[in-house]
């Protein structure tokens, strides 16, 4: 595959750009190679500067879950661009925009928007902390919420794929009221809470973790978290923004915790839940949300103080709406679908190619970890064969198909995924899991 002005533009992005992205995991620092610079997305499909053409499995890390350019996204942010991009006022696309998610997830009864899940997870955890008094957050290792500062400890997604422990810039004093503790550990954060149950102002967890590679909760193991925060009179925040609205109509908490749905035995309801990713149908928009006795101590409401001049942008919001409008059932059982056909392909090559791998699922969400046992850790995770991963990863991009340029990463499907997808997928993957297998041997 001739990738020439690919390579022109990475010349040229990095003496513009830090290492010639504009966020981490773009720049392949784990697979090698050159970052293909993309011209344009229709559907499944992209096509890159050099006009090379791709399955899409990266769907911008998430939002584009009814594909590329959906002409009823086009038309109706077309629109509102011509209605102006902004106010830093009230709207009524905003209001709609809430009101649909109160309609599709019980557990929310107010919603802030604002740009970024960094953002809204940020704004989680002032809430939590001016909810309770209390200083400390406990995170998972392995979970990634965001940029901040508080939570960039032991943060997966690109922070794992880089392996850095943590980032510099970032002081003790403001991981100094976090504590991280094992996923999928009970004992843990028992051992946690009876040290310092009183100081701790909420759990965060992703609601499946997604970004060590996929790695679902043990079964009652966020059911637990619920009874131990309640316990403590600590809140729980439930991180949606990668499983929001992509893993069902209502996201993880609605698929499969809502006591509504899966029963008051097992179900369970978090104080506070991030949104990004899908809610913004590929705009830069995000929202905090949870109960109200919680959220109405956001200002001006409240005294917790959160502002942004382009929170609830207009257009951001119609790309919302318009998107949440189409992700209907039938929509979730075409992703589930797909996603179950595209793994199967995949599991199927590297049994074929005799590469020892597990396929971690969380509802539409899947990924591939190239070691013989289960990952329920962080520890587990990045106990893999990476450099397998990134010879597999250039063999399935020089056969069309883009995925995720990191082992650390889920895959992502879209309702523009069907048959054809499915055999290009299907063509590429016995090379590629037999090129992972090549170098493993020698
Ligand atoms: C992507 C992600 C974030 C951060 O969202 P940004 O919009 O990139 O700031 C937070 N939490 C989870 C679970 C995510 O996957």
């Amino acid at each position: 595959m001739d990738r020439r002005t690919s390579q022109e533009w990475a010349d040229r992005a990095r003496q513009v750009l830090p290492g010639g992205v504009s966020s981490p995991v773009r720049g392949f620092g784990s697979v090698g190679g050159t970052p293909v610079t993309f011209r344009s997305g229709s559907g499944a499909w992209l096509t890159d500067v050099d006009g090379n053409r791709y399955v899409d499995l990266v769907g911008s890390w998430g939002p584009m879950i009814l594909g590329h350019a959906h002409p009823a996204v086009v038309a109706a942010v077309s629109d509102a661009v011509a209605r102006s991009s902004s106010f830093g006022a009230p709207t009524g696309v905003e209001v709609e925009l809430g009101e649909e998610l109160l309609r599709r997830v019980r557990a929310v009864e107010r919603v802030r928007f604002v740009s970024s899940g960094t953002e809204a997870v940020m704004t989680a955890v002032r809430l939590a902390r001016a909810a309770t008094e209390r200083p400390v957050v406990v995170k998972f290792a392995g979970c990634y919420h965001g940029h901040l500062d508080a939570l960039l400890v032991q943060a997966g997604s690109g922070v794992a794929t880089l392996g850095l422990p943590n980032s510099p810039g970032v002081t003790e004093g403001a991981v100094a009221d976090t504590v991280v503790v094992p996923y999928n550990d009970r004992q843990a954060l028992e051992a946690v809470f009876a040290e310092q149950g009183d100081r701790i102002a909420a759990v965060l967890t992703e609601a499946a973790p997604a970004n060590m590679g996929v790695v679902p909760p043990e079964p009652g193991f966020e059911r637990f978290l619920r009874e131990l925060t309640t316990r403590y009179g600590a809140l729980l925040v439930l991180d949606e923004v990668m499983t929001g609205f992509r893993v069902g109509p209502a996201g993880w908490w609605g698929r499969f915790a809502d006591p509504e749905v899966v029963g008051a035995a097992a179900g369970w309801v978090p104080d506070l839940v991030a949104y990004g990713k899908v809610i913004g149908g590929g705009y830069p928009l995000a929202a905090v949300a949870g109960r109200a006795a919680v959220m109405d101590l956001l200002a001006p409401a409240g005294a917790v103080y959160q502002a942004g001049t382009l929170s609830g942008n207009p257009v951001a919001a119609t790309a919302g709406l318009v998107t949440l409008q189409h992700c209907d059932d039938a929509l979730y059982a075409h992703l589930d679908a797909t996603a179950d056909a595209v793994f199967g392909i995949i599991d199927g090559a590297f049994d074929e190619a005799g590469v020892p791998h597990r396929v971690q699922r969380a509802g539409s969400l899947g990924s591939v970890f190239l070691r013989a046992d289960p990952v329920r850790t962080f520890a587990d995770a990045s106990d893999q064969d990476t450099d397998a991963f990134a010879r597999f990863f250039h063999a399935m991009l020089d056969a069309g198909v883009s995925l995720p340029p990191s082992a650390f990463e889920a895959w992502f499907v879209s309702g523009a995924h069907g048959e054809r997808e499915l055999e290009v997928i299907a063509a590429a993957a016995p090379v590629a899991a037999r090129a992972a297998e090549a170098g493993r041997l020698g």
